[in-house]
C-alpha cells in the first residue's frame, strides 16, 4: 500500500444535518427523544457560553464546560472521562458538543471512550476504535475546522508531542445542527482564523497529488464560499455567516477523502512547540507560503487585508537551537501531507535548514 493510500473506499458522512437560523431550538426535543427515563445526557459546552441563556436551557443535563484556552490534550479527555465515570455507573444515552473545534472534538473523543476501554491516547491513529460510541450531536458555534463533519477528533498527547486524532468512522457525528445564529458573537480575528481553516484545508487538498473527484467537488465549493465571505464588505453579516457555516461543513466532508499539504505540518509545529492555536497558526504559516502556494498566498493576504484582521508576525524568528530542532521534528513527522504536497522527495526539499528558514520567515 502506498504512503497515501488510506484504504478507505467508502465515505462515512454525518447521518442527519439540520440547517437554518433558529434550528438550535430543536436540540432539547432531540435530547429528550434519545434520553431514556433512567438514563442521562452529557452536554459539552464551550466555556464562552457558561453564563448564557444557552447554558440555562441545558442545565437539567450533565453539562461539562470545555476550557478552550488550551486545545484538547489526551490527558484532558482522560480527566473528563474519569470524572464522568466516577459519577455514573453507565454510559449516557446521548452526548452533545456545542462550541468550536476544541469542544466538538472533546465530545467526539468522549463518545468513543464510553464504549471502548482504555485512555484517549490508545486510539490516536487510524481505525483503532473498535465499538460504536454513544449517539452524538454536534452544534458548531464558530465555522471553519469542519470538525462537525470529519472522522477525527484532534488531540495532543503531552507525553510524546503527538498531535493526532481518533481517525475512525465511529468518530463521525450522528446528527449535527448548523444554526448560523450561534456564530454571531465570535470575535472578528478568531472568526477569520477559524474560517480560513476551511479555505486552507481545501486549497491544500486541490494542490495535492492524492485526489479524487468527490473530494475535489467539496473543496471547490468550499473555496467558492470562502471567497464570497472573505471578499465581502462584512464577513460577519448574517448571510456571510450562513455561507461560512456551509463552507466549514463541506470542507470537513472534503478532508475525509483527501490530505492537507505543507501548511498543516508547519502549523502543527507551532502548536506543539509554541502552543499556538491551530487556526491562528495556519494563518501565521501562510506568511511564509509564497514559494509553495503562490496564487493562494496572494489571495489569502488580500482577503485578510480586506477584512482588516491583524496577523502576528515573527513568532518563530528568534528561538533557541533546541526549539528549532523541536519545530523541525514536529513538522517533518507529518509525512502523509508533505508527501501529498511535495512528492517522495519531500525530505530533501524540506531539509532542516530550509524548514528553519521558513519558520523564521513567518
Ligand atoms: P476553538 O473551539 O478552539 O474556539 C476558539 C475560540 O472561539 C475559543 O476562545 C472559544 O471560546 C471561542 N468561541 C467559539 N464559539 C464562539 C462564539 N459563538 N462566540 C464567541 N466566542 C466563541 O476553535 P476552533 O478554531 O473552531 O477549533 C480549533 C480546534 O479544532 C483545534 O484543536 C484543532 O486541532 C481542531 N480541528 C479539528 C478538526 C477535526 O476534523 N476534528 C479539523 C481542524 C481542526
Ligand atoms: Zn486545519
Amino acid at each position: 500500500m502506498g504512503i497515501l493510500d488510506t484504504g478507505i473506499k467508502t465515505i462515512q458522512n454525518v447521518a442527519k444535518v439540520a440547517f437554518g437560523l433558529g434550528s438550535f431550538s430543536d436540540l432539547n426535543a432531540l435530547i429528550e427523544d434519545k434520553k431514556l427515563a433512567d438514563g442521562y445526557a452529557v452536554v459539552f459546552l464551550d466555556t464562552y457560553f457558561s453564563n448564557s441563556i444557552l447554558f440555562d436551557r441545558l442545565s437539567e443535563y450533565e453539562v461539562v464546560i470545555v476550557d478552550t484556552s488550551v486545545e484538547p490534550k489526551t490527558t484532558t479527555i482522560d480527566n473528563i472521562m474519569s470524572i464522568l465515570r466516577s459519577k455514573y455507573d453507565k454510559a449516557p444515552n446521548i452526548i452533545v458538543g456545542i462550541g468550536g473545534g476544541s469542544t466538538l472534538d472533546t465530545a467526539k473523543a468522549c463518545s468513543n471512550l464510553f464504549t471502548n476501554p482504555g485512555s484517549a491516547s490508545d486510539y490516536q491513529g487510524w481505525d483503532k476504535v473498535q465499538n460504536k460510541g454513544v449517539f452524538k450531536v454536534g452544534v458548531p458555534t464558530i465555522s471553519g475546522t469542519g470538525s462537525e463533519a470529519t472522522r477525527t477528533c484532534v488531540m495532543t498527547n503531552p507525553k510524546n508531542g503527538l498531535k493526532l486524532g481518533m481517525n475512525s468512522d465511529f468518530t463521525v457525528f450522528d446528527h449535527i445542527i448548523l444554526d448560523p445564529n450561534l456564530t454571531e458573537t465570535v470575535p472578528r480575528d478568531q472568526y477569520l482564523y477559524t474560517g480560513m481553516d476551511a479555505y486552507i484545508h481545501c486549497m491544500e487538498a486541490l494542490e495535492g497529488g492524492y485526489r479524487n473527484p468527490v473530494g475535489d467537488a467539496y473543496s471547490r465549493e468550499t473555496l467558492k464560499l470562502c471567497r464570497e465571505v472573505f471578499n465581502s464588505s462584512d464577513m460577519l453579516e448574517t448571510s456571510m455567516r450562513e455561507k461560512l457555516m456551509v463552507a466549514s461543513y463541506l470542507g470537513g466532508c472534503s478532508i475525509a477523502t483527501s490530505y492537507v499539504g505543507v501548511v498543516h505540518p508547519f502549523s502543527a509545529g507551532l502548536s506543539v512547540v509554541l502552543g499556538t492555536h491551530h487556526c491562528e497558526a495556519n494563518c501565521i504559516v501562510m506568511n511564509a507560503m509564497e514559494e509553495f502556494y503562490p496564487k493562494y498566498y496572494q489571495e489569502f493576504h488580500s482577503m485578510v487585508k480586506r477584512q482588516n484582521v491583524h496577523l502576528r508576525k515573527g513568532i518563530a524568528s528568534n528561538l533557541t537551537d533546541e526549539q528549532y530542532d523541536e519545530l523541525y521534528n514536529a513538522t517533518i513527522i507529518h509525512e502523509k501531507p508533505l508527501y501529498n504536497a511535495l512528492g517522495k522527495k519531500f525530505k530533501e526539499i524540506l531539509n532542516k535548514d530550509r524548514v528553519i528558514e521558513i519558520f523564521k520567515q513567518m
